[in-house]
């Protein structure tokens, strides 16, 4: 189990789209270990293997919509069905670090995938579980948060993080 280094926005990794894990091997338990230290050191809740800079399809989130008691669960090739409803709320992500704006988002989901022992998983999640879980499998896709907002509202916020990333390095 180890911490890994966060790719942040600009980052290549970050826009592509993620492979489909065929074989659960010992190579992904360790990932998917590692993801959930990482997400637990930097106070995450949630995250996406493109953010540690591996293209594939697994993701660590909170098990239940009580996500500050619940324990971390990996889920391999997440898929989201059911989607329902419309929502506005506060949402930040460890790849765009130090920023959080208002995005839509569905109001209920049901995720679904495998654990890291192949077992078939489902989790139903309402309001902010349901969040995590759109934005986690968004990260899947080469999606950020930031391209869910207007585009006036997007161009502003890229120039602002751009800026606020250069004046940090
Ligand atoms: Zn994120």
């Amino acid at each position: 189990m180890a911490v890994l280094r966060i790719r942040t926005i600009g980052d290549p990794v970050l826009r592509e789209e993620s492979r489909k894990i065929e074989n659960i091997g010992d190579e992904i338990i360790r990932l998917a270990e590692s993801m959930i230290e990482t997400m637990r050191v930097y106070r995450g809740i949630g995250l996406a293997a493109p953010q540690v800079g591996e293209s594939v399809s697994l993701v660590v989130v909170p098990s239940r919509e009580d996500w500050e008691e619940a324990e971390s669960v990996a889920i391999v090739n997440p898929v989201l069905s059911r989607l329902k409803g419309s929502i506005m709320g506060e949402e930040g992500c460890l790849s765009v670090p130090g920023f959080s704006e208002n995005v839509k988002r569905s109001e209920h989901c049901v995720l679904t995938g495998q654990d890291l022992d192949g077992n078939e998983m489902r989790i139903e999640a309402q309001d902010f579980l349901a969040r995590v879980f759109q934005h986690e499998v968004d990260h899947l896709k080469g999606v950020l948060y930031v391209d869910r907002l207007s585009p006036l509202k997007r161009q502003f916020v890229l120039k602002r993080i751009q800026r606020e990333l250069k004046d940090r390095e």
